[in-house]
């Protein structure tokens, strides 16, 4: 390593300029102009190396020092080295800064920086997503210039950062963000989260268990009241009939209702079918005939079923014995009398296509597109008499996209309704019929 030269080097260096000089000068008996002359070479050679220097950090700007003499070779040395330090340094910083964008890009949530007069210092790609802002133009603006929720404005003005605050976002109507403001030095980070879904559950495990709780005291009631009429004395085996009757079908409902229950909570909670079992759909469907034949024999209703004998398909039986099961009994519980009923399960482009069509009242349009919700049902009234809870399209559902596949109500109100689903062509089996 080059270092600065001594005294004693300088003085050397001095002895060694000038010398020669003086014993020419004391030679020809003009010691002083031989002095001048030394001096002027001294200077001239003095600039001429500050002007090398000069050149290299102001015209050259290599990182590469110009090749330095004398004493001068040590200030290059140093200046070099100091730029390189001060180079490595920025490379270093750089690098930090870059793997700290990366690393705030990859979060799930929005990140803005804002400074102590609440000026935008930096925010990240999901900001412009969850919140619109635009960057870099954006870099300067106040945070409640940009987002003018009354909330936000105030919770910014408070300076109350210990509890978040939720808002819709600025930039889509449809999603509801979580904001929380941490300090930090003298300037402020925001993290911006998603909980649109986190509230949609919330809510809907709320409607859930007050539409269980619902659906379940009302047979709890009729219940309770036979049971206290019982207490007092031994009511007229007239009406003693009558409450035993009531309390039966009281109790089948409430049985009904868990099991359907017990059935959906199975079907969500099951991953995505293998594909492994192999149903035998003409099958299911031949017991499915007996039974609606025996369940209606007592209403006026017809019924033809079109079978495709060498269907078959794969995936999970209990499934889609659920899905084609709700679909007939719904028909023949919501059918006006007389009436007709038709079933059918056909190859449709290498695909499977089950409909099930009915001559029944129809349904209004405006309730189509919630009939496969938990607990709805368009007529309460005449729902509670055949028993339903408004379940059974709702494990319909499930069951389908468990196997790819997806409802499709058409119905025209006062006319009849048909209820179909495809089976993508993969989950197709065809059969030899024997
Ligand atoms: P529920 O147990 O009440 O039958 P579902 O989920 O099976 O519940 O059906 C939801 C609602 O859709 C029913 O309450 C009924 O109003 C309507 N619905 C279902 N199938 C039919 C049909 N074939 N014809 C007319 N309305 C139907």
């Amino acid at each position: 390593m080059l270092m600065p030269d001594t005294l004693g080097q300088l003085l050397w260096r001095l002895v060694c300029i000038y010398t020669p000089f003086l014993l020419v000068g004391w030679f020809f008996n003009h010691i002083f102009l031989a002095l001048f002359l030394a001096s002027v070479s001294h200077i001239s050679w003095f600039y001429y190396q500050q002007r090398k220097l000069l050149n290299w950090l102001y015209v050259d700007k290599r990182l590469t020092p110009p090749q330095g003499s004398g004493s001068w070779q040590p200030v290059f040395y140093g200046i070099y080295q100091l730029v390189k330090r001060r180079l490595n340094r920025e490379r270093e910083l750089a690098h930090l800064m870059k793997s700290f964008r990366l690393g705030a890009e990859s979060l799930p949530d929005a990140i803005v920086v804002f400074s102590a007069h609440d000026e935008i210092v930096w925010c990240n790609r999901l900001a412009s997503e969850f919140l619109g802002f635009k960057w870099p133009i954006d870099s300067g603006q106040h945070v409640s210039n940009l987002i003018r929720h009354p909330v936000f404005v105030h919770y910014i003005q408070q300076r109350q950062f210990d509890n978040g605050i939720e808002i819709v976002s600025p930039n889509r109507t449809d999603l509801t963000l979580e904001c929380r403001v941490m300090p930090y030095g003298t300037q402020f980070l925001m993290i911006v989260r998603d909980v649109t879904q986190q509230r949609k559950l919330e809510k809907m495990r709320k409607h859930f268990i007050s539409n269980v709780s619902h659906e379940l005291r009302t047979p709890l009631t009729v219940l309770r009241g036979y049971l206290e009429m019982l207490d007092d004395e031994l009511p007229d085996p007239a009406i003693w009939i009558r409450a035993h009757q009531m309390m039966s079908e009281q109790a089948i409902r409430m049985d009904n209702l868990v099991n359907q229950l017990l059935v959906l909570a199975r079907i969500e909670a099951a991953p995505v079918i293998s594909a492994q079992e192999e149903i035998d759909v003409p099958k299911l469907m031949d017991i499915l005939e007996h039974e609606v034949r025996q369940l209606a024999s007592n209403k006026e209703l017809t019924f033809c079923f079109k079978v495709d004998e060498c269907l078959w398909m794969r995936g999970s039986i209990e499934q889609m014995r659920s899905a084609f099961t709700n679909l007939v009994h719904n028909a023949v519980k919501y059918c006006n009398q007389p009436g007709h009923i038709e079933v059918s399960w056909q190859c449709d482009s290498q695909c499977g296509r089950f409909a099930v069509t009915d001559s029944g009242p129809g349904i209004l349009p405006k309730h189509l597109l919630r009939l496969t919700e938990r607990f709805y049902r368009v007529d309460k009234d005449r729902s509670r008499d055949t028993g339903g809870a408004g379940l059974g399209l709702s494990i319909v559902k499930h069951a389908l996209q468990h196997h790819r596949s997806e409802l499709s109500i058409d119905s025209e109100f006062g006319k009849g309704s048909c209820f179909s689903f495809i089976i993508p062509d993969d989950l197709m089996l065809h059969k030899d019929h024997e």
